[in-house]
């Protein structure tokens, strides 16, 4: 199965984590519920803070080829990793 390693971080928080995203066959990069779930945990470890989104992240989240993550989220938890340049 073809993975990518994304950088998932909180700059509420300042914590980050890696996650490897897993190519489906309508070539998305997905992080399953669990990671997602997992991730929240990382990010964020503060029971009832509101700093970040369904995985844990806030501010921009910048990967080391310079693109940018943004998470969309299933109603099944999962999350489509969309991995864009940014020319700004
Ligand atoms: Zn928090």
């Amino acid at each position: 199965m073809t993975q990518t390693q994304i950088t998932l971080s909180n700059d509420f928080h300042n914590t980050e984590v890696q996650v490897s995203a897993q190519l489906d066959r309508r070539d998305r990069w997905i992080l399953s519920a669990a990671q997602v779930s997992r991730t929240a945990k990382i990010l964020c470890r503060i029971d009832g803070c509101t700093c970040g989104d369904t995985a844990g992240t806030r501010g921009r989240q910048l990967q080391p080829s310079g693109d940018h993550a943004t998470l969309e989220y299933f109603a099944s938890g999962a999350a489509e990793v969309i991995l864009a340049g940014c020319y700004a």
